[in-house]
C-alpha cells in the first residue's frame, strides 16, 4: 500500500509527497481507511509508529471532502484532540498544520503553564482543529472562553499517560459535555482493563488496531 491508494483529498496527498511520505507505517495502513469512512478507532501504539497520522490524516480528509465546509463554531472547534502533555499537543498541532497546509483550515493548540488570554483570543472566532492538554481545556471552558457543542471529531492520545498523570476527572467532565453524535479515535500505547473501559464508554463498535 502507497498513501496515493487511500482516495485522500489532493490538497492532502500534496502535503504527504512534500513532507516525503510515500509508503505509510503500519499503525497507518490499518487505522486511515475506517477512519476514512467514519468509524471510530481504538488503537494501540506508541509514539514513534506514526500514529499522528493515523488519526489526523482520515480527520483532515473529511473535512476537506465536505461540499461546503461548515465554518468553524464561534468559541468552539470541530476537532478536538486531547494530549496529556505541552510537548505531545505541540507536535499533534505541528503535524495537523503540515498535512492541511493546503486547505483553508485552522488550528490551535492550548496547554497550561502560559498565559491565558492569547489563548482565548485565538478561540474567539472559533478553529478547525483544536489540540490541548485537559487542565488548560476545563479553564478556557469556565471562563466561558470555549464551548465543546461544535465538537464532529474527538481524539484522545496517550490516553494510559492522561491517567498516570491524573486526568482521569478532567478527562470525563470533558467527554460529558461533546455531542454524542461524532467520531471518535482513541489511541493509548497499553491498553490495561480501566482503559479499555473507558475506551468502551467513549467509542461506538470501534475498529481496533494494533501493532
Ligand atoms: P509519530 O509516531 O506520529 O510521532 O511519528 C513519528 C515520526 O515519523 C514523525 O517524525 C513523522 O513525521 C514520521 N512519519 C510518520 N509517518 C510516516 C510515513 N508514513 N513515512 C515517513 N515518515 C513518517
Amino acid at each position: 500500500t502507497q498513501f496515493t491508494d487511500f482516495g485522500l483529498a489532493a490538497p492532502i496527498l500534496k502535503a504527504l509527497a512534500q513532507a516525503g511520505y510515500v509508503t505509510p507505517t503500519p499503525i497507518q495502513a490499518q487505522a486511515i481507511p475506517p477512519a476514512m469512512q467514519g468509524k471510530d478507532l481504538c488503537g494501540i501504539a506508541q509514539t514513534g509508529t506514526g500514529k499522528t497520522a493515523s488519526f489526523a490524516l482520515p480527520i483532515l480528509h473529511r473535512l476537506a471532502s465536505e461540499t461546503s465546509g461548515k465554518p468553524a463554531p464561534r468559541r468552539g472547534c470541530r476537532v478536538l484532540v486531547l494530549a496529556p502533555t505541552r510537548e505531545l499537543a505541540s507536535q499533534i498541532a505541528d503535524s495537523f498544520k503540515e498535512y492541511g497546509q493546503f486547505l483553508k483550515l485552522t488550528t490551535t493548540v492550548v496547554f497550561g503553564g502560559v498565559t491565558i488570554g492569547r489563548q482565548e483570543r485565538a478561540l474567539a472566532n472559533g478553529v478547525d482543529v483544536l489540540v490541548a492538554t485537559p487542565g488548560r481545556l476545563l479553564d478556557l471552558i469556565d471562563r466561558r472562553s470555549l464551548t465543546l457543542d461544535g465538537v464532529e471529531y474527538l481524539v484522545l492520545d496517550e490516553a494510559d499517560q492522561m491517567l498516570d498523570l491524573g486526568f482521569i476527572h478532567a478527562l470525563k467532565r470533558i467527554v460529558k459535555l461533546l455531542p454524542a453524535q461524532r467520531q471518535s479515535l482513541f489511541f493509548s500505547a497499553t491498553m490495561p482493563k480501566n482503559i479499555a473501559g473507558l475506551a468502551d464508554q467513549y467509542l461506538k463498535n470501534p475498529v481496533q488496531v494494533a501493532v
